[in-house]
């Protein structure tokens, strides 16, 4: 290509901006354009520490003007709405947009089909709802609080557990500092008997034996059937709950609905090894939008989007030059499972499974890790 190709990245998470840097890396000269609307990063993973306090709303929102700056990006503030032209153009609330290459990472939503979902909290879907949490907890004075998740039945990757436990393990030892956890009842449900098993069957067991230790009660192996207002509902029987914290199964966003892209039995967009959306030429897919060949575990996390990221912009740029594309990613699962005082270690990758009990130190290294990642974009 002559002159300087046009680059659109749409989003802007982890997927996005991990795009943005390993692009830049490699390439000083094309126009980047990103579309996304607000120019902020919101850093969920802070988001479990928000109820007790830990971390506030201006602790997790980095404003991302300077990063665009240092990085000669465009930012379009609009919302994606649709795409044309087989990916060369882009739909937005802010008027169309064209490019000679395309990267997805607007992330995933959740379905919020189930009766009576409005009711539930569903911490995952931003700031917003960990703020609620926390209000909720403040004025409460005892009760039952539900903690629950579950998958999406036609893709079982596609499904966010790691942070429920730590919303649950959190609030267990929030309540017990404050000296009001004889006041409430914690129940954890699931409609599987081993919840969390992406991240291995020894995880698992080692969840469940600290929520009895805890004293948290489990209603485990029974579909759920309907929420209300202060009930949880299961094929197996129901129980009483004055907060009632799901998380349901992701799919895709949708904006895809309004496109020609491939789709997974999920709802995602169907991505190859090399990030690219099947079909399509020079549009590529990073983190929570796509659906990736892989293990059945493959997890859902801002650390594979930043890892998909690299091998995207590395095929992207060599695709404008008429290059192979053989970039491809390492499937890990990496977590610290926070409980607000110590942290359990997680690391899963096709040949290991390892499980390190909780200690301070991974408390201490989760907010550690928090801090280096923001900075680069401060
Ligand atoms: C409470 C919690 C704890 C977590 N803990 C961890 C952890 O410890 N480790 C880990 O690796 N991962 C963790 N995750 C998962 C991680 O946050 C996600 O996997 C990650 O955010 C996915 O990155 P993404 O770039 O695909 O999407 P996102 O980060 O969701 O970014 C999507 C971006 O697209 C934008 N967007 C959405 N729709 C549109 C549209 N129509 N037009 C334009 N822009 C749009 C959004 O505004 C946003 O900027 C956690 C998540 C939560 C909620």
């Amino acid at each position: 290509m002559a002159t300087s190709p046009h680059i659109t990245v749409l989003g802007a998470g982890f997927g996005a901006l991990s795009t943005v840097r390993a692009l830049r890396q490699r390439d000083r000269s094309a126009h980047i354009t990103l579309v996304a609307p607000r120019a902020e990063l919101h850093y969920l993973p802070g988001s479990i520490w928000i109820p007790s306090g830990l971390r506030t709303r201006a602790d997790l929102v980095v404003p991302l003007a300077p990063f665009f700056q240092r990085m000669n990006v465009q930012h379009v503030a609009a919302e994606v709405t649709g795409l044309d032209e087989g990916g060369r153009m882009v739909l937005t609330s802010a008027g169309p947009i064209t490019n000679d290459a395309l990267v997805i990472a607007t992330g995933g939503r959740f379905i919020k089909k189930m009766p009576g979902i409005e009711h539930a909290i569903t911490p995952c879907e931003g700031i917003a709802a960990a703020e609620k949490i926390r209000d909720q907890l403040r004025a409460m004075q005892g009760g039952t609080i539900a903690i629950g998740f579950a998958g999406h039945p036609q893709e079982p990757n596609a499904v966010r557990g790691g942070p429920m436990f730590e919303f649950l393990f959190g609030i267990d030892t929030q309540l017990r500092r404050e000296g009001r956890r004889n006041q409430f009842e914690l129940v954890f449900f699931n409609p599987s008997t081993e919840p969390g098993n992406r991240l291995g069957l020894k995880t698992v067991r080692h969840l469940l034996a600290e929520m009895a230790r805890r004293d948290i009660t489990t209603h485990l192996g029974h579909k759920m059937v309907r929420l209300e207002a202060n009930k949880v509902v299961t094929e197996g029987g129901e129980f009483a709950a004055d907060l009632i914290l799901f998380m349901p199964g992701m799919t895709g966003n949708t904006w895809f609905d309004n496109t020609a892209l491939a789709r997974s039995p999920g709802g995602l967009l169907q991505a190859d090894a090399q990030c690219r959306v099947s079909g399509h030429e020079r549009v590529y897919v990073v983190g929570d939008s796509g659906s990736f060949p892989g293990p059945d575990w493959m997890p859902k996390q801002a650390h594979m989007a930043d890892l998909q990221a690299r091998a995207a912009a590395q095929n992207l740029l060599a695709s404008l030059v008429g290059g192979v594309q053989e970039a491809t990613f390492k499937v890990e699962l990496m977590c610290i499972i926070d409980a607000l005082d110590t942290g359990t270690l997680v690391w899963r990758t096709p040949q290991r499974n390892v499980l390190l009990p909780p200690l301070r130190i991974f408390h201490w290294l989760k907010g550690r890790f928090e801090k280096r990642y923001l900075d680069q974009y401060r």
